[in-house]
């Protein structure tokens, strides 16, 4: 998958998948395999969504586990796409081998 990396060093968070841009906080992150392909997977998501609605689906979907959770990171972390994203950057094939739609499941 072609893509393009900045380097923002104000970012918010390590790294960031802003199709077709990943944006990272310290250029070092470039050479981190998991970081990459966390984004890697938020790009396939964002791509099988048609990009615009994933933000939408993303930010709804924060704002409704902040009401259930009352924690930032908690809401976070338990966001449909965070989850697929988490619970498999760190495995090489994933990416070969991952259903589209898979963060439904
Ligand atoms: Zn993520």
């Amino acid at each position: 998958m072609r893509y393009r990396t900045l380097i923002v060093s104000s970012l918010p968070a390590a790294a960031m998948a802003l199709y077709p841009f990943m944006i990272f906080k310290d250029r070092e992150l470039l050479s981190n395999r998991r970081v990459v392909r966390h984004e890697l997977i938020h790009f396939r998501q964002q791509l099988e969504l048609l990009i615009l609605p994933f933000y939408v689906l993303y930010l709804f979907n924060y704002l409704f586990n902040l009401l259930i959770y009352r924690n930032h990171d908690q809401a976070y972390r338990n966001i449909r796409f965070e989850r697929e994203a988490y619970a498999n950057d760190q495995d090489e094939s994933y990416l070969r081998r991952r259903k589209c739609w898979a963060w439904l499941r």
